[in-house]
């Protein structure tokens, strides 16, 4: 607090409901560990002196801002969950309506990824898919949002990127993952994704549809002969 303004504050008060003041801050222990303290500062009535009462709320402080992480990521990858991801794809649907602005949506399918669960379990897929994660976000301007939506399935919104240019981060990213191997107790793997790419236009109805939309154009290129863009 600012002792000035606080005392000016609490001393123009009238209301004693009012005659107080209160913030959350974080402090550096001595062995440089933060903790958070919600800080209450009352003017006692009648008299010159303050009543500062501070109390040590670094536990529940860090559990919420835990469980706030979680509700928005994927635990595996870190990367965004499709419940954020489709809220995010509302509202870039809603500013691009506003500001006629361009924006591309990805929808990226692994290919053929159930041979690596069979062949060496699920802790070597489990490690594709974040490897994967990395190099998606890689791949594009950082202005991007990634997200895994669910299985091998990820999802990329691409805002103020015209579909040409859409066009040349998918291949980026096929050819990054084409060359990455995957190597896991002596077996050896090359990977391949297929992706479905569009302009996002405000005639879609909302991020669900447009999801959808790219969904299938993901299902066109897997028909056509998977590692490649539709
Ligand atoms: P396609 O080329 O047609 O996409 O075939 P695919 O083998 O990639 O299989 P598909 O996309 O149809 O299914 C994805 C598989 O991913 C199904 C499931 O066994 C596996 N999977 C889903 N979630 C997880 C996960 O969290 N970890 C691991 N390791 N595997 C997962
Ligand atoms: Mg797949």
């Amino acid at each position: 607090f600012d002792v000035e303004d606080l005392k000016n504050y609490l001393e123009n008060c009238t209301d004693s409901e009012n005659m107080l003041q209160t913030r959350e801050i974080s402090y550096s222990t001595k062995n440089a560990r933060k903790i958070w303290i919600n800080e209450r500062v009352r003017k006692i009535e009648g008299h010159d002196q303050y009543f500062l009462v501070c109390e040590n709320i670094t536990e529940r402080y860090e559990l919420s801002k835990e469980l706030n992480y979680r509700a928005s990521h994927d635990y595996l990858t870190g990367l965004k969950n499709r419940l954020f991801f489709e809220n995010q794809l509302d509202n870039t649907l809603k500013q691009i309506e506003k500001n006629r602005m361009p924006c591309c949506l990805m929808y990226l399918d692994m290919d053929k990824f159930k041979i690596i669960n069979d062949t060496c379990g699920h802790h070597a897929g489990d490690e594709v898919l974040r490897q994967i994660a990395t190099i998606l976000t890689d791949c594009v301007p950082t202005t991007s949002m990634v997200a895994r939506l669910g299985g091998d399935e990820f999802a990329i919104i691409l805002p103020d990127i015209e579909l040409v240019d859409a066009e040349i981060y998918a291949q980026k990213i096929i050819v990054e993952i084409g060359k990455h191997y995957f190597l896991w107790e002596g077996h050896n793997f090359t990977l391949g994704i297929s992706i479905g790419l569009a302009e996002v236009t405000d005639f879609l109805r909302g991020g669900i549809h447009a999801l959808s939309c790219v969904d299938s154009a993901c299902y066109s290129a897997k028909q056509s002969g998977r590692n490649r863009i539709h």
